[in-house]
């Protein structure tokens, strides 16, 4: 390619809302443009390393056998509301409607119409298993879109499906999208850390994230020096200390019977510690928390027993719902971890007029001795004895409270923050933490999308058996900036030879006479060796070039300057050194150079 031909539009200063380094380099290189918040848009020269992510990956799935189909991605609401997921998806589905009036989705993950597709051609369990993909267009509304193509509203996935007669065939499609994710990340020239996480509670076995170290990344990772365990802040599990009293002993059970305190200025855990004189160690935290779309059964509990339910896709659940949450003084509690455990679709702290409303006090005076509303208590209150608490009133607390004496939890369930110096749940380590940003995810989703929208094959026997599924994402857009990110210094991108829009700028001083020649030449035999080139003809100032080709990051820079002729000088963009070559002899060389790398990054 000719720039001549091209469009070349690199910017010298970036945009003020681009903050991290991918952002800015994917502007000021000109790779995308902005067409509205999160909505960015790939130019020509962004187009086509975005189109090698895809190759790769659809080059690893095709050979493990995956199948890939591409579904609209605008689609009935009436999937949705099959499957129980219209009302529970939340803020970030788009849902317009057609000129008939009738409910529309655009597409922010698929796993109702991949459901509707394979549910309409199978039969019989000799089709199975199956995995399908897409790589296509999501929407998703996200709040805060923020750091370019890293988290857009418009986006590209590679998202895949996949349908099996029963659980152990299920395992197998998971470990070979597992083992292609491997090769695709090795590929795309990408160290991933592997997050697993058993998401039982969602009615599947097992799940892990493919993430990427980044000081930018939008996810905390804690992770053990001493075992594999890695797990999301957002879902990590850790020991459950004994808890100690102010002496830094076990905590003993007391006989005495509860006693009222007037605590007129006290509010805040900080305020008890001065107040009581003892360590936050000893204080159950109560929390109120709102619950949407909570499908655990709440008939046995006094206060919701007659609640109205809603069912939709074979799910039951209340809409709305409130809870005590009870966890140790010194801990916080994980709403992701919160609302997993209630089957819901969200959960976050009560206003203050709830609180006042479901626990008789405002907050910082909540307790629950007495409370109306089902107490959820973390598992870091096992154990705890003659404790202190809220009184449920205003003004008071409340001192030798026992557990199980004076309340009894609906639920004891993890739902604490872990953080940095928890120790991990497998073998005791201390856990310290990074940054990291989620690039894939793989999950075994049970039969969900199955039984609520009824899809059946029929066994060997005739019979009819619902099939299990597994779903499988990558961000593809987001992989594109990692490797930006992950690969760049001040003057710009440094590409891995496998996503670079180019291999090779050819660059000569002044695209004239003997150099003109020269570049032609060397242009023309590396094309023809399959090497993508980039010959910079335009008529610009040698420090533009340079500088241009050093932003956009091509792996190869070869100058063409008089001087030096019948010699070029060949420059990797990783490294300051640059070799003099002999015309004559830099095609096969360069082509060399371009080939060894790919190879090193696809064995
Ligand atoms: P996140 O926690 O970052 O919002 P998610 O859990 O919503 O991610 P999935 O539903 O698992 O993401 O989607 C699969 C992949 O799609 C993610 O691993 C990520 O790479 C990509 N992805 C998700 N949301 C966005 C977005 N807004 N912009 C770009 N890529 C995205
Ligand atoms: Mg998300």
């Amino acid at each position: 390619m000719k720039c001549s031909q091209f469009l070349i539009s690199t910017l010298r200063e970036s945009p003020y809302d681009a903050v991290i380094s991918s952002h800015q380099l994917m502007m000021r290189s000109g790779m995308i443009r902005k067409l509205g918040n999160g909505l960015y848009s790939y130019m020509p020269l962004g187009l086509r390393s975005l189109r090698k992510v895809e190759k790769i990956i659809r080059e690893e799935l095709d050979a493990a056998g995956l199948l890939e189909m591409k579904p609209t991605v605008i689609q009935p609401g009436e999937l949705w509301k099959e499957s129980g997921r219209w009302n529970t998806m939340g803020d970030e589905m788009l849902k317009p409607q057609n000129r008939g009036g009738q409910d529309m989705v655009v597409s922010p993950t698929a796993e109702e119409a991949f459901t509707a597709l394979i549910r309409d051609g199978l039969s019989s369990y000799k089709q199975l298993p199956i995995i399908a993909y897409q790589i296509n267009t999501k929407y998703r509304d996200e709040i805060r879109p923020r750091y370019g193509v890293m988290r857009g509203r418009e986006f590209t996935m590679m998202d895949a499906y996949s349908f099996d007669a029963d659980q152990k065939s299920l395992d197998e499609s998971y470990d070979k999208c597992a083992a292609a994710y491997r090769r695709i990340f090795k590929r795309l020239g990408l160290k991933t850390i592997s997050v697993k996480a058993d998401t039982g509670a969602m009615g599947g076995s097992g799940s892990e994230e493919f993430m990427v170290e980044s000081e930018v990344g939008d996810d905390t990772l804690l992770l053990c020096p001493e075992c594999d365990y890695a797990a999301n802040v957002e879902k990590a599990a850790c020991k459950t200390e004994v808890p100690l009293n102010s002496e830094g002993k076990p905590q003993v059970k007391t006989d005495n019977s509860i006693e009222e305190v007037a605590t007129p200025n006290v509010f805040s855990i900080e305020d008890m510690e001065k107040f009581f004189n003892e360590k936050s160690t000893t204080f159950l935290k109560a929390l109120i928390y709102k619950v949407y779309n909570c499908a655990v059964d709440l008939s046995k509990t006094e206060f919701y027993k007659n609640a109205k339910t809603v069912t939709e896709g074979g799910q039951t659940y209340i809409p709305e719902s409130y809870f005590c949450v009870l966890i140790r003084g010194d801990l916080d509690v994980n709403e992701t971890k919160l609302a997993a455990e209630l089957k819901a679709s969200g959960a976050e702290l009560a206003g203050d007029e709830d609180v006042l409303k479901y626990s008789g006090a405002p907050h910082g005076f909540v307790g629950p001795v007495g409370i109306k509303i089902p107490v959820i208590a973390d598992l870091s209150t096992v154990d705890m004895h003659d404790c202190i608490a809220g009184a449920g009133k205003e003004g008071f607390h409340i001192k030798h409270v026992e557990p199980g004496r004076d309340f009894t939890p609906f639920m004891t369930v993890d739902v604490r923050t872990c953080k940095e110096g928890d120790k991990c749940p497998v073998c005791g380590g201390t856990f310290y933490t990074k940054k990291g940003n989620e690039l894939g995810h793989i999950f075994k989703l049970g039969d969900k999308y199955t039984k609520s929208m009824h899809v059946t094959y029929l066994d060997q026997s005739g019979k009819p058996v619902t099939p299990v599924m597994g779903c499988y994402g990558i961000g593809v857009d987001r992989t594109l900036a990692s490797i930006i990110e992950g690969h760049h210094d001040d003057n710009g991108i440094i590409w891995t030879m496998s996503t670079a829009p180019f291999h090779v700028a050819v660059v000569p001083i002044k695209y004239d006479g003997a150099m003109k020649e020269a570049a032609d030449k060397l242009y023309a035999e590396l094309t023809s060796k399959g090497i993508e080139v980039l010959l910079d003809d335009r008529n610009e100032r040698p420090g533009v070039k340079f500088a241009d080709a050093d932003l956009i990051g091509y792996p190869v820079r070869v100058v063409i300057g008089d001087k030096n002729l019948p010699n070029v000088e060949v420059k990797l963009r990783s490294s300051d050194k640059a070799e003099l070559i002999p015309l004559e002899s830099a095609g096969e060389k360069i082509a060399a150079i371009v080939n060894d790398e790919l190879a090193k990054l696809n064995a």
